[in-house]
C-alpha cells in the first residue's frame, strides 16, 4: 500500500533544493514511474515529495552551437519528438521510443532516470559515449557539471548530494560529417539485459576516435578501453571481422555483474560481444561517405 504523502510545488530550482536538504523526509519527484513503485513497495518511505515538474527552467530542450541541452525533466516521449534531439542526438530519440511502455515514457522523464541510478538505465550507457555532461545544482546555491561516466557509481549510486538536483543533459554536438552511433539492446521481459553503444569520429578514411559503452550487465555504463584502442587507426570501412574481435575484446574487459537470474555471466559475457559488434556495424554504415 502507498503510504500518506504530501506533495509540494516549489517556485523556484532554489525552494526545491533548500526544501529537499532541509527535511529528510522529503525527496524529489518528477514523473514518479520508479519513486511511486519504491514507495508501494516499502522499498522507500517519504512524507514530501518535491514536484520538479512546475520548474519550467529543468523541461526545456534546446540545441545551442556546441551542444544539445535536455531539461532534467523532459519526459522520454517528448525527447522521442524533440526536433533538436533528432537534429543532434537521433540515437537518443531512437532507442527511447523502444523503452519501457507507453504510461512510462508518457511520465518517466530523464533526470529521473538517471538520479535513480538503476543499472539497466539505456539512457545512462548512449549518454556515455556521447561524452555527456550532467548538470546539478546543490542547496549551497552552486551549479556543478559532472561526466556522465562518472555520474553513475554503481547500481542505485550517483554522485549527487543531498538536497542537489539534475537540472540538464548536455550533449556536445558532434561533426556531422565525422561522427556516428551505434546503439544496441538486448531485452528478454522489461529492461535490458545488456547494452552495448559505440560512437565512432573519423578523419578521412580512419577511425581517430572511439567510445565502447558496455551497460546493463555491468554495475554501471562501462568503457571497454581495450576495445576503443582495436578501433582507433582502423579504417573507417571496418569489416565484419574486424568488428567481431572489437566485441569479443569488449566482452573480455567489461567488469560483467550476472546479478539477474535472466542470464549467467557467460550469458552476458556472450551477450555483450554480440551487441557490440553490431553497434560496431551500425556506427561503420552511418558514417557519412562512400564504403
Ligand atoms: C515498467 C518499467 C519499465 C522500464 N523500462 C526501462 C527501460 O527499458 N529502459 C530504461 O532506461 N528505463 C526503463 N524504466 C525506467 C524509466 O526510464 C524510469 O522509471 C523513469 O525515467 C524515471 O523517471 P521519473 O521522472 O518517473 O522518476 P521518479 O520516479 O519521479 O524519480 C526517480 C528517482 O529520481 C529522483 N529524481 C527525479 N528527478 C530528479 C532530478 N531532476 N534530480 C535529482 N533527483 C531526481 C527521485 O527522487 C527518485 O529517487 C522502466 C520503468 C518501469 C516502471
Amino acid at each position: 500500500m502507498l503510504p500518506p504523502f504530501t506533495i509540494v510545488r516549489p517556485a523556484s530550482l532554489t525552494e526545491a533544493c533548500a526544501t529537499l536538504a532541509g527535511d529528510p523526509d522529503a525527496t524529489a519527484y518528477a514523473g514518479g514511474t520508479e519513486l511511486i513503485i519504491a514507495m508501494k513497495l516499502g522499498l522507500a518511505d517519504y512524507a514530501v515529495l518535491v514536484d520538479l515538474k512546475p520548474l519550467p527552467e529543468l523541461a526545456e530542450i534546446t540545441l545551442g552551437d556546441g551542444r544539445l541541452r535536455i531539461g532534467a525533466t523532459a519526459t522520454h516521449r517528448r525527447i522521442t519528438h524533440s526536433p533538436e534531439v533528432a537534429t543532434a542526438f537521433p540515437a537518443l530519440g531512437a532507442a527511447l521510443r523502444h523503452i519501457a511502455n507507453p504510461r512510462v515514457r508518457n511520465t518517466g522523464t530523464i533526470g529521473g532516470n538517471l538520479a535513480f541510478g538503476e543499472p539497466h538505465s539505456d539512457p545512462a550507457t548512449l549518454l556515455v559515449a556521447a561524452d555527456a555532461e550532467i548538470s546539478c545544482h546543490g542547496a549551497d546555491g552552486r551549479s556543478r557539471r559532472v561526466a556522465a561516466a562518472d555520474f553513475l557509481q554503481g547500481p542505485f549510486q550517483t554522485c549527487l548530494s543531498p538536497g542537489e538536483l539534475i537540472t540538464s543533459i548536455d550533449v556536445p554536438r558532434p561533426h556531422p560529417n565525422r561522427s556516428a552511433i551505434g546503439f544496441r539492446r538486448f531485452v528478454l521481459t522489461e529492461r535490458a539485459v545488456a547494452l552495448a553503444a559505440v560512437r565512432l569520429d573519423t578523419s578521412g578514411d580512419v577511425i581517430v576516435d572511439a567510445r565502447v559503452v558496455v551497460g546493463a550487465a555491468t554495475p554501471r555504463p562501462v568503457r571497454a578501453n581495450a576495445a576503443e584502442q582495436l578501433l582507433i587507426g582502423s579504417p573507417a570501412t571496418l569489416d565484419q571481422v574486424s568488428a567481431r574481435t572489437v566485441g569479443q575484446a569488449a566482452a573480455e574487459a567489461s567488469d560483467i555483474d550476472a546479478r539477474d537470474a535472466e542470464a549467467d555471466a557467460d550469458y552476458l559475457r556472450h551477450l555483450v560481444a554480440v551487441l557490440v559488434e553490431d553497434a560496431v556495424g551500425d556506427a561503420v554504415s552511418a558514417l557519412p561517405g562512400p564504403k
